[in-house]
Order: structure tokens, then sequence, then C-alpha cells
């Protein structure tokens, strides 16, 4: 079976992929939720012409020859508008957020004027409408200021209550069951024995996951037997999550049985072998599970370092459509290249790169070790530095791209 582009590979991850159904959250339940409509605004903000400062609200026709005296008939605090109106010669002493009263149109400053009973002198003539937040400067009743498909970060929700919505309608969060395989492997804080190892992929991939809008289901780590991966398996079916992640067992040794053990459950598979390096051996297919949608299945390998880049590759971008968000992939940058590079062979190299701020730019310079089992290098790196198949060498301060973590 030959290589398949990464291109056509995460094409086939999200055909036919749709979001998932919607819910009504509290506003407080928000954030990171993707909008499954367009919130208009209910009401215009701010809903009247308000002061910006604390000082005087008059006529700026009054005061073109200050200093000059008015007479001071009131007073406007926000939330206690003023009844009356403020005639010729008139001013009303007025806080930030204060309505303006009829009549006026401009605001002096408190620094620029004399208070003496009920008069003030104001000191210096103001162009008309100065501190004055004119009634809809923000936005107006019937404005659409966020689109369905964003996913609601936290000025989103300031701005959503402002627009008077207590409540949004948002997409179900995709559910992720996490499934370690490996006989080798023992808990963090354990004792190793003879060739044991500790399971580290799964509190990335959970990380990862929920970063991208996912909860989590942990399925533990399953031996290395038919048997107790398929009981693992159709635990995730019966807990009917939307992703099965499996890490491990993914390459054609005698010991790696996840795809065995998924084909007996009767897996859909769309690939296995991916022109990626590193992850190779990722997996994609679907399994049916009872009166719903197929559940994906992402077999990623078991290196850490390729369990982590396939994820960051196949899974964040088909959290990002079950989710229901209108940017389904994580958008490159560039970059200036840390050292030379040699030409490429035909697989798409993810090189981890550390990322450093120069005068001249960022620049992104490869970890020295891209062996796709060093979670040390991994963690250290700032980001994925794409080379194409076939990309011809390249040579220090040339243009690169990269994909960068923490998204
Ligand atoms: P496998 O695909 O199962 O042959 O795994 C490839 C390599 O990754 C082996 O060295 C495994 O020990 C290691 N590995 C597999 N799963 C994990 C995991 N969850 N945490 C850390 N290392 C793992
Ligand atoms: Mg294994």
């Amino acid at each position: 079976m030959a290589l398949m582009p990464v291109a056509e590979a995460l094409a086939q991850v999200l055909a036919d992929t749709a979001p998932l159904v919607t819910e009504d959250v509290a506003l407080a339940d928000a954030q990171g939720r993707v909008l499954a409509d367009n919130i208009t605004a209910l009401r215009t903000q701010p809903p009247a012409n308000v002061s910006a400062m604390d000082g005087y609200a008059l006529r700026a026709d009054d005061i073109v020859s200050a200093p000059v005296p008015l007479t001071v008939i009131g007073e406007v605090a926000a939330g206690h508008p003023f009844a009356g109106r403020v005639e010729t010669g008139q001013a009303a002493r007025i806080f930030t957020g204060g309505v303006m009263p009829d009549g006026t149109d401009t605001v002096v400053i408190q620094e620029l004027t004399r208070r003496d009973g009920d008069k003030v002198t104001i000191e210096k003539p103001a162009a008309k409408g100065r501190n004055v937040r004119s009634a809809g400067i923000d936005f107006r009743q019937g404005d659409v200021l966020l689109a369905a498909g964003r996913a609601l970060s936290d000025r989103d929700l300031m701005l959503a209550a402002a627009m008077n919505h207590p409540r949004l309608r948002v997409h179900r969060r995709p559910v992720v069951a996490v499934l370690g395989t490996g006989d080798e492997l023992i808990m963090p804080g354990g004792e190793p024995g003879p060739g044991q190892i500790v399971y580290s992929n799964g509190f990335a991939l959970t990380a990862l996951s929920r970063a991208a809008g996912a909860a989590v289901i942990d399925l533990g780590v399953a031996r290395d037997t038919l048997d107790d991966i398929g009981a693992r398996i159709r635990k995730a079916r019966e807990a009917k999550v939307d992703v099965l992640l499996t890490s491990g067992g993914a390459s054609v040794g005698d010991h790696d049985l996840v795809q065995k053990a998924l084909k007996a459950e009767g897996l859909d598979l769309s690939f296995w072998r991916v022109a990626l390096r590193p992850g190779r051996p990722m997996m994609h297919g679907r399994l049916t599970r009872d009166g719903s949608d197929a559940m994906h299945v992402l077999g990623l390998p078991g290196n850490p370092v390729s369990s982590y880049v396939c994820a960051f590759l196949f899974l964040v971008p088909l959290l990002r459509k079950l989710s229901g968000r209108a940017d389904t992939e994580m958008p490159t940058e560039t970059a200036i290249l840390g050292c030379d590079l040699p030409a490429n062979d035909e697989r798409a190299d993810y090189l981890r790169a550390t990322l450093e701020l120069r005068d001249d730019g960022l620049v992104a310079t490869p970890v020295q070790n891209q062996d796709s089992s060093l979670m040390a290098p991994l963690a250290q790196a700032g980001c994925l530095l794409i080379r194409e198949p076939h990309a011809p060498a390249a040579k220090a301060g040339s243009r690169c791209r990269i994909l960068k973590f923490g998204f």
C-alpha cells in the first residue's frame, strides 16, 4: 500500500464529518465553545450619548470665549440620568458613563474648571463633542458581531454579555477516548520493572484534546492482547465517544494489534500509512455505533513524538470540525530558517524546532536529533517546521513554514 500524502489523509479524516448537535449554554460556561448561530446585538451600546470623563456637560458654543462662568443646575452619574434640560449659560456636573443631558454636546474635564457654589468657571474652550461617547459608537441593535463557527474567546464573552445575551447556542463538545497500548508501560510514579517504561503519550494527548475543546475519557493502557484491546474499544463504543484515539501497536510487528482488534470490531479503514515523518504508521477509520453516527478512530503511532505530531496534524482539525469551527485548519506561519537543511525525500517532514525572536524576525531552528522517541527536545520545541515532500535543500536565513505549538 502506497503512502498517502498528508493533505489527502487529512481530507479523508474530515470528509463526511458534520458539526455535532447544538445546545444552549450559560455565558459563564461558554468559553472556548463554538457558536452555532450568528449573534446579533439585542441593544445599542452605548444606548445614549454618555460622558467619557468626570467633569461638566455643557454647550461648546457657550465657552468659545473661556474663561467663562456657567450655572450648575444638576448632576448626572452613571445610572442616574438628569431629567432637566441644560440651557445656554448652564452646565451639569457629570461623571463617567452619565447620560448627556438634553441641550449639552460637550464635556469639559473637571481639571479644567473651578467650582464655586452653583457656579463653575470653564477655563478653556473645547471642541464640540469632546469627551462624549455617542450612542451606538460601539455597536447598534441588529449588528451581527459574532459569527457562527467562532470559538468564543474571553473578549467575545464580554461582547455577548454587552449585546444582552445570557445564553448562547453552541455545538456539543466532542468526546475523545484516549487508549494506550503496550505491555511495557507503567503509570508515572510507579516502579519500572526490567524493560518497562513510563506511559507518557496519553498525558499530552488528553491535554491537547482538551485544549482543542474536547472532553476526554481515559481508557487506560491495554495489554498487547487482542482481547484487552478489543474490550477497551467496545468501552469507547458504549460510551458513544466521537473519537477513539489509540497510541502504539500501530506498526506491523507481531505485537502491533490495534488495527487487527479494530477490524474485528468492524472498522471501516480509510488509511494506515501516511507520507509523513514522524508518524508513518498513522491510521484512520470509522466504527459504527448503535443509533448514532460513526465514531472516528485515529490510530496514532506509539513513539511519543509521532503520537503527538499526528494528533496535532489530524486530531485537532477533526475536533475543530466536529465542534463546528469555521477555521478547521490551523494556520501556518513563515519564519526564518536557523540552519541549512538538506533536500527532503518523498515524505513530508515535521521537524521539531525551537523559536527565537531576533531583530530580523522569528527564527526557527530544528533540534539536532529528530528521533521520534525523544520527548525532551519536543518539550523544548516551539513549533513544527514543515518540509514538503521533495523540498530542495534550504539555506540558513531563507524563509520556512512553521506550525506553532500552543495554538
Ligand atoms: P509501538 O507502536 O507499540 O511499537 O510503540 C512504539 C514505541 O513507542 C515503543 O518504544 C513503545 O514502548 C513506545 N510507546 C508506545 N506507547 C507509549 C506510550 N503511551 N507512552 C510512551 N511510550 C510509548
Ligand atoms: Mg506497543
